[in-house]
């Protein structure tokens, strides 16, 4: 070995030892007669010390030596006069006897500091050298701690760990397929998977009844902050069991998980329905760690000559504690907030229940103060707060409230990153409408299960089917997702058939899984976690990209590898493809 320690492992117990360090040079310091170097590695800093007296022809080598540079230093630890509590080596230096430059290094574009210079572009290109920085290293171990907390707690259940395939076959389904083109059969290609869920399926019917993986999923999607085109998932699957099992085991799961990282106790998670999130908080993924909830009006405000109110499918407010002082400039500003495009109201109404009791309204014209009274008591409303109101159609409204709801929690700092509010969303519908196709698409995927009860409004009332499917939300950020599955040829079928499957493509994409239903499939379910945003969530950071070692840009592009690239055209030509660029 190049080394005898690590920087990070030696302390005031080493004193007078003789040893070896290799590693980066962080930063050096000239103090007149004495150097001092901070070597790095993975495990802390150390700091070397020459002496310009003592022996100064090492002295003046050190000093030539640059940032980055890779050393190898033989000498004795020694107590600092100058201790520095801040590090775990900070009580003690090494005097160095001999240094060999192990490798030199140009000056790196940007400084491996905690506050480095380097802005995002600069680090994705050298990710290489982003990845020594402390605060990116960290979330690295932050993965690889999650991800052996899994593998344990998983085998201890007796989940196995299978590999499935990443090169399959291409489904209409579901996001768009990355494809993969095929030299030994022309004219056809592999898709990567967006997820293993028909085989970790077909494993259930092999037997295997616990599963798990923690697997590479691609979709090539647009791209958003936090999406990546490949990513992580948690994939589990088990057999024998209904909703409430797979909902135990792996709330158990994310509870070791805080526990061991944490050392949080999470308490049982909640659960809402699909139905009653979308009511109160206007979201399948709502931020349960403030209250806030949604009142609906529509009973109350109709028929008081406010057009706006009387001509709205849904008229709907949340009550802002405290917020009664607010001025003219910032309520525009809220108003401004929620008529922006993205959001896409029309307005807002506001209520103030001032200190004294009394109660001044956007719409004073339209409603006498019993009237407005009556409003606030329905929030539940005290002197001091302020009623926000949106109106419009259903669905449009409840997005737009959702997203002032968010906005008002962050400028009450009631969205605190330390704090976590699991829960679990349940009962979502089977089936979701789209008006450009004009067509059903699975909700979850067509694998889900329809709720029993629900079964035979399949083909009558398919928009009011609910679906054993659930997920997991932390702090409005969906988690993981999973159903129970239908089990059953028939059923399958059915569900292809009001996915507006005909009978020949449903046995063409899927005929092998309705095949294997007919070879003793046991009844099963799943879920799965997305890992990266997981290991934000425990990181406290939005970005799942700052997890990810080697991420791609919002382009989908790796820029350090410059991926992806043009292909030779003897590739191309092996592959039997020629391009058509259109301009
Ligand atoms: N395969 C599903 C997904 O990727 C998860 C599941 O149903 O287990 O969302």
């Amino acid at each position: 070995m190049l080394r005898t320690h690590t920087c990070g492992e030696l302390n005031i117990s080493h004193c007078g030892q003789k040893v070896t360090l290799s590693g980066w040079i962080q930063r050096s310091r000239d103090l007149g007669g004495m150097t001092f170097i901070d070597l790095r590695d993975r495990y802390g800093i150390t700091q070397l010390v020459f002496n310009m007296e003592t022996n100064s022809e090492l002295c003046l080598e050190a000093r030539k030596l640059g940032r980055e540079f890779v050393l190898q230093v033989k000498g004795q630890v020694e107590e600092r006069s100058n201790k520095n509590s801040k590090i775990s080596t900070g009580e003690i230096e090494i005097i160095v006897h001999k240094i060999k430059i192990l490798n030199s290094s140009k000056t790196p574009p940007f400084t491996i500091e905690d506050k480095t210079d380097g802005g995002d572009e600069l680090r994705m290109k050298y990710r290489y050298l982003d990845l020594r920085r402390n605060e990116v290293r960290e979330k690295m171990e932050l993965r690889h701690n999650l991800s052996i907390l899994i593998r344990n707690y998983m085998n201890d259940l007796k989940f196995m760990e299978i590999e499935t395939p990443y090169l399959i076959k291409s489904t209409p389904e579901g996001a768009r397929d990355f494809v993969v083109p095929s030299r030994m059969n022309p004219n056809e290609f592999y898709a990567l998977p967006q997820s293993p869920q028909t085989f970790k399926q077909l494993l259930m019917i092999s037997g295997y009844d616990r599963y798990f993986q923690i697997v590479r999923c691609f979709r090539d999607e647009d791209l958003r902050a936090d999406r990546q085109p490949e990513f992580t998932q948690i994939d589990c699957e088990m057999s024998f069991v209904e909703q409430e099992d797979i909902l135990n085991t792996f709330e158990g799961l994310i509870k070791h998980l805080f526990m061991k990282v944490k050392g949080l106790s999470l308490s049982d998670f909640p659960r809402m329905s699909y139905a009653d999130a979308m009511k109160y908080y206007g979201s399948d993924k709502p931020d349960t760690r403030f209250g806030m909830k949604f009142v609906e009006l529509n009973n109350i405000v109709k028929g008081n000559g406010f057009s706006v109110f009387d001509n709205s499918e849904l008229v709907v407010g949340i009550c802002a504690e405290n917020c009664s002082e607010y001025t003219r400039k910032q309520i525009d500003e809220l108003t401004e907030f929620v008529k922006r495009p993205q959001v896409g109201a029309t307005g807002l109404v506001y209520i103030k229940y001032n200190l004294d009791g009394s109660l001044k309204s956007s719409v004073d014209k339209f409603f006498t103060p019993e009237k407005l009274e009556e409003i606030a008591k329905e929030f539940g409303a005290k002197p001091g707060d302020l009623i926000l109101i949106l109106a419009g159609r259903e669905e449009k409204t409840q997005t737009a409230l959702n997203v002032l709801r968010l906005e008002m929690g962050n400028r009450l700092g009631l969205r605190d990153s330390d704090n976590y509010s699991p829960l679990w969303v349940v009962d979502f519908p089977l089936l979701e409408w789209d008006e450009d196709t004009n067509r059903y698409y699975a909700k979850h995927h067509p694998f889900t299960a329809p709720k029993p009860e629900d079964y035979s409004m399949l083909f009558t009332n398919a928009k009011d089917v609910r679906a054993n499917a659930y997920d997991l939300v932390i702090n409005g950020v969906e988690i993981g997702g999973g159903s129970i599955r239908i089990f059953d040829r028939d059923m399958q079928k059915d569900m292809f058939k009001v996915l507006g499957f005909s009978d020949e493509e449903a046995q063409k994409q899927f005929g092998f899984l309705l095949e294997a239903f007919e070879y003793g499939a046991p009844p099963h379910g799943g879920i799965a976690f997305g890992f990266d945003r997981l290991c934000s969530v425990f990181g406290g950071v939005e970005s799942i990209r700052d997890f990810i070692a080697f991420p791609k840009n919002n382009n989908g592009r790796d820029i350090m590898i410059d991926s992806p690239s043009q292909i030779k055209q003897e590739q191309l030509d092996e592959l039997q493809i020629k391009l058509v660029i259109k301009d």
